[in-house]
């Protein structure tokens, strides 16, 4: 348990912390043993990392008074924030066996007092083991999500997030929009600059039109140089408009060592209808980008 304890490194924020003596009794260590083992147990009832900070959340609670609390691992864009935060925090960094589990900070109004940061320390300590597992378990989720060569959304989770963003949208009575896009003469670029930098290209409209849609927007390949973008929230008007910025964006994209590759994308636009369902609302939508193909590519068309 000690080398859990150690392994915390304390970034206290001096200034919050009064100089009040701890209040520790001579045989809390030991009781504080149990208590992190008790907690340890409960916190391994989860491998979800949202559920297991709020449940550590509520258990921390058990034992200090605090405002708020927040965990990040910027690597893994975890980023979690519960309750408010306050005026004074302590600030702990998480590390095990010099793996970086992110960083975790308490808030409140009033400064925390050494006993309670000897506390929380301790208490963290049970934290440990059970957030490395589930952080594994995230990023196991995550490569079984994530296409490898794009960094983008892989078609297996395609079908259940449409189908669930229609089931909301409908639900919620808010509109909901597809584009799909599909490079320009994409056999021609791999048969004059290579396949390597035909890889190149795709990466960079991937991460060009995930850089153009709103973090809550949804970008997936679906195909080998297809790409499907899910936009709850936005009409077909909205949808156009922003497949037209994709479009535009990507002309931008000034391609690597070869000045004279020209990358260009064809993208259909279609807006949720009612009735619609997954394989209704994609049909119209490849049906608009057929017709933006037909019509000389590098366009837009709206279904
Ligand atoms: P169009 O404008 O009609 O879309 O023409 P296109 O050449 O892009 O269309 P087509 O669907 O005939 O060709 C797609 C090409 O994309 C063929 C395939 O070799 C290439 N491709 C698919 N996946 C990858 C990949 O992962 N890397 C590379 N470099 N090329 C790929
Ligand atoms: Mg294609
Ligand atoms: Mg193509």
């Amino acid at each position: 348990m000690n080398g859990q304890i150690q392994s915390i490194s304390e970034k206290i924020n001096k200034v919050a912390t009064p100089p009040v003596r701890p209040s520790i009794h001579a045989d809390s260590k030991q009781r504080f043993a149990s208590k992190v083992l008790a907690l340890t147990g409960i916190l391994q009832t989860t491998l979800e990392t949202n559920e297991l900070i709020a449940l550590f959340a509520k258990e921390l609670a058990n034992f200090v008074g605090f405002d708020g609390l927040s965990y990040q691992v910027s690597k893994l864009r975890v980023d979690i924030n519960l309750g408010k935060q306050s005026q004074h925090q302590c600030d702990y960094q998480l590390v095990v066996s010099d793996e970086n589990l992110g960083d975790i900070q308490l808030f409140r109004a009033h400064p925390f007092r050494d006993s309670e940061l000897e506390l929380i320390e301790n208490l963290m300590a049970g934290l440990l083991y059970p957030l490395r597992n589930a952080l594994l378990y995230y990023q196991a989720l995550q490569t079984a999500r994530i296409d490898p060569l794009t960094g983008v959304r892989n078609r297996a989770t395609m079908d259940s997030a449409i189908h669930r963003e229609i089931e909301l949208a409908r639900r919620h009575d808010n509109p909901l929009s597809v584009i799909l896009l599909d490079i320009d003469h994409f056999k021609k670029i791999n048969d004059q600059y290579g396949h390597l930098s035909g890889d190149q290209a795709l990466k960079s409209i991937a991460q060009c039109t995930d850089n153009t849609i709103r973090e809550s927007d949804m970008i997936f390949r679906y195909g080998g140089e297809e790409f499907l973008v899910l936009l709850s929230g936005t009409d077909r008007k909205g949808a156009e408009q922003l497949a037209e910025r994709i479009r535009e964006n990507v002309e931008r994209l000034n391609p690597h060592a070869h000045k004279s590759m020209s990358l260009t994308v064809s993208l259909g636009v279609a807006g949720m209808l009612d009735g619609d369902d997954t394989t209704t609302l994609f049909k119209r939508a490849d049906t608009a980008l057929y017709q933006a193909k037909h019509q000389g590519r590098n366009r837009v068309v709206m279904q």
